[in-house]
């Protein structure tokens, strides 16, 4: 396993630990703040509107992930529906990002297949697009399910998103080619065992390169999600020299991190989304953004000292 791959299992595992939960917790809300547009629908909506003046569009995100209730997945759909009506009021194009453990996946695939189908309902009619999150090997197969059913039901606003570090993405691709998906491509995030993962840097990048190229060889729309100046680049000379037309394919980052590419990617014409999470529950979230980083480690001590 590469060092960073190890920086990174280690801390999504130390993070787990409920005495050092509490300590962020109480003591890193500075931190949060770095990747976290806030707690509020309002303080989030808020950053959209800063980032659409600048020329890059807003994914909003209500944090929230792995629910252990049926009433608690109920309560993050409602939260989702009122983001989609507040999205309905702005004039900017109008994002949603969520995850489908948010809504009851792991109490009952069919519970958090009814809950998307609410969601799309009334995001369909009010013109805002959603994209279903990939979270851990476990839960890809039913996200794949789910994503089928719904597009099967007619559903055209909806989007899903691939990982290059796993073995089985190639295959994942296949079975959704014949849905036209609009495929968010990433690295991946999780802790994830060297049977399902690549557990190397340059193949996980390889594989993403591959992966891309062949997206958008075949048409599909991309969504080219790194931070990663070698992959961008790559994105950037390959769909200059094989004539892919701007419209088909986008960059997206996290809010908060590397902002000034950001805007740059915007000033030369590509379509950029920055993804902004918000909400009370923001600790899973900000463990792996720590995590892809070892200087972050810092942000963690200097928050800490109350710096
Ligand atoms: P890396 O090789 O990790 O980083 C390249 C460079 O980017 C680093 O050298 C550094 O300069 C910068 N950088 C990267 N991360 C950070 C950071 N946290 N703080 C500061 N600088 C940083 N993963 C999933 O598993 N499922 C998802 O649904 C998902 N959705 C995503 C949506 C978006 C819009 C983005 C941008 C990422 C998403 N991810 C998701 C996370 C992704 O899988 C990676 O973990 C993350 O993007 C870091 O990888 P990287 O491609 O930026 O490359």
């Amino acid at each position: 396993m590469d060092l960073t791959l190890a920086y990174r299992s280690l801390v999504l595992q130390v993070a787990e630990h409920p005495w050092v939960k509490g300590l962020i917790l109480r003591r890193g809300r500075g931190l949060y703040r770095r990747y976290v547009a806030g707690e509020t629908l309002e303080e989030a909506l808020k950053a959209a509107e800063a980032l659409e003046k600048e020329g890059v569009h807003a994914i909003l995100d209500l944090l929230g992930e792995m629910v252990r209730s049926e009433e608690e997945a109920r309560a993050f759909q409602e939260e989702i529906l009122k983001l989609v009506r507040a999205l309905a009021q702005k004039p900017w194009p109008r994002y949603v990002s969520l995850k489908l453990t948010q809504l009851g996946l792991d109490l009952s695939e069919e519970l958090a297949l009814e809950l998307m189908r609410g969601i799309l309902r009334e995001a369909e009619a009010a013109g805002v697009f959603v994209r279903m999150d990939m979270e851990d090997s476990p839960r890809v197969e039913a996200t794949l399910r789910i994503y089928e059913a719904l597009r099967k039901e007619g559903f055209a606003g909806l989007g899903l998103v691939l990982q290059s570090y796993l073995y089985r993405t190639e295959k994942d691709l296949d079975w959704i080619l014949p849905y036209r998906p609009n495929v968010r491509l990433v690295k991946g995030a999780y802790k994830e065992p060297k049977e399902v993962a690549f557990q190397d840097k340059r193949l996980i990048d390889a594989e993403f390169l591959h992966l891309m190229k062949r997206m958008l060889r075949e048409g599909v729309y991309v969504a080219i999600a790194t931070h990663d100046p070698r992959l961008i680049g790559e994105a950037k000379r390959y769909t200059e020299a094989m004539g892919i037309p701007k419209d088909r394919f986008e960059f997206q980052l996290l809010f908060g991190v590397r902002p000034e590419e950001q805007r740059r990617l915007a000033r030369e014409g590509y379509t950029v989304r920055a993804y902004v999470p918000y909400g009370r529950f923001w600790y899973p979230y900000l463990s792996r953004r720590i995590a892809e980083r070892p200087e972050n480690l810092w942000l963690v001590v200097r928050s800490l000292l109350g710096g």
